[in-house]
């Protein structure tokens, strides 16, 4: 099994070598605009990926292959922004921006050395190669592909790896929300994770944004007022980003090791794709609520939660999540509860709510869709987690409250202790 995945790496301010790069692939990117553009007008047949990358070969300071997927880019371009005028978006445009100064530098394999965490990327004949440090802590794996932007390279590392084996026959089925981000259960322990640190991002990054296009507002375009205004905005906005994509991560990581523990091989969620973005708009809530699920990076979520499985044996399913936090499991009858915890008017039945979502969204997972009452009663065992790194246990407890009155022995290391947990006793007599 491959596993592929892309590394952001902070190269800090741009050096001279690197901004002739972007420069020059600027330079390139701005004559296939123009060279688009003339065709349009005149009403010419445009140029096919094989006549452009005939016509600009060896024109730049770029390796071939750079050059081949700056213009793969375009035509990529080109062809999405068709089929979205074909499907009746009139606003979509062809590339037009002929003025923009820089481009993303990108190399294929061909042109990509590695020595170490010395990183070596060749430009052509002409051009001088780029180097980069990489940092020491990279993930196993070949590196297949490179991006240079602003201050940042991407390097896309292909790495060889043994297909895991199930994590289990069990099922975890989980319920997102917001308060909590998620509860999940297997039907005998459930774990929620802490949803309130995401939500106060969100809620900061709406404040804040609010704030910013009021004083944008009233500044003139192009004014340096307007561009000072507009560079904190954006990075405003890439740190909120930063933010979201490790909070989510960790969410992510603990999801998937609470499968593992529970030896679920299968991880089922609420289907968020069903609600498309016209019924979320058309259902009716207050402002706050609506703000709350259009700003919930969901999808992000499961898309780590997909790579992060498959890497360990535990695959995503999508289920309709209908009625799962309404239906009482006890009794069967359904009706939406207020606050926190789950009250039944029917049966007297009162658990958490969102235990009760899990629990129900694995009722119906268990029989196809359908919820049957008195199947899955939601577990009391509830632990809550916080999204954050796990801290690994370094330190080994030898006696519980009481000192040592020797030296520690040097053959009694930990490793030592976890084998064989007597010899700690007969030391600690
Ligand atoms: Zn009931």
């Amino acid at each position: 099994m491959k596993d592929v995945r892309v590394i952001k790496i902070n190269i800090g301010a741009p050096t001279a070598a690197q901004t002739l790069l972007r420069l020059e692939a600027g330079a390139l990117w701005r004559r296939l605009v123009k060279l688009h553009k003339y065709c349009r007008r005149k009403q010419l047949s445009w140029p096919t990926q094989g006549q452009l990358e005939k016509h600009f070969k060896n024109r730049f300071s770029l390796h071939s292959q750079t050059i081949q997927a700056l213009i793969g880019k375009f035509i990529a371009n080109i062809d999405s922004t068709r089929a979205k005028r074909k499907s009746g978006d009139k606003k979509a445009r062809y590339p037009w921006r002929d003025k923009k100064k820089f481009q993303v530098v990108m190399w294929k394999v061909s042109a990509i050395k590695r020595q170490g965490n010395r990183l070596s990327l060749s430009n052509g004949k002409t051009g001088q190669k780029l180097q980069v440090k990489l940092p020491t802590n990279l993930p196993m794996g070949k590196i297949v592909a490179a991006e240079l932007g602003f201050r940042e390279l991407r390097i896309t590392l292909s790495n060889e790896v043994v297909e895991p084996l199930s994590a289990g026959l069990n099922v975890v089925a989980g319920d997102m929300g917001v308060i909590h981000t998620t509860v999940m259960t297997d039907g005998v322990k459930s774990l929620g994770i802490v949803g309130r640190g995401l939500r106060s991002l969100i809620q900061g990054k709406n404040r804040k944004l609010a704030i910013y296009s009021e004083l944008l507002s009233k500044t003139k375009k192009g004014s340096r007022r307007n561009r000072k205004l507009r560079i904190a905005k954006a990075r405003m906005l890439a740190k909120y980003r930063q933010r979201v994509h490790n909070l989510l991560h960790h969410t992510a990581n603990r999801m998937i090791d609470f499968c593992v523990e529970r030896e679920a091989g299968t991880l089922v969620v609420g289907d968020i794709t069903e609600m498309s973005c016209g019924a979320r708009q058309k259902k009716k809530g207050s402002r706050r609520t609506n703000q709350m699920n259009s700003g919930n990076p969901l999808g992000q979520l499961y898309n780590y939660l997909a790579y992060k499985g498959r890497l360990k044996g535990v695959t995503l399913k999508m289920q309709n999540e209908a009625f799962s936090s309404q239906f009482c499991p006890v009794c069967g009858k359904c009706h939406k509860p207020t606050g926190r915890t789950y009250y039944c008017r029917h049966c007297g039945y009162i658990g958490v709510r969102d235990n009760v979502g899990a629990t129900n969204q694995l009722n119906k997972y268990h029989h196809n869709g359908r919820m049957l009452e008195n199947t899955f009663i939601p577990p009391d065992a509830l632990k809550y987690l916080r999204p954050v790194a796990l801290r690994q246990n370094v330190v080994v407890r030898l006696t519980v409250g009481t000192l040592l009155n020797t030296t520690l022995n040097p053959a009694l290391t930990a490793d030592a202790v976890e084998v064989n947990p007597s010899v700690v006793l007969d030391f600690v007599a």
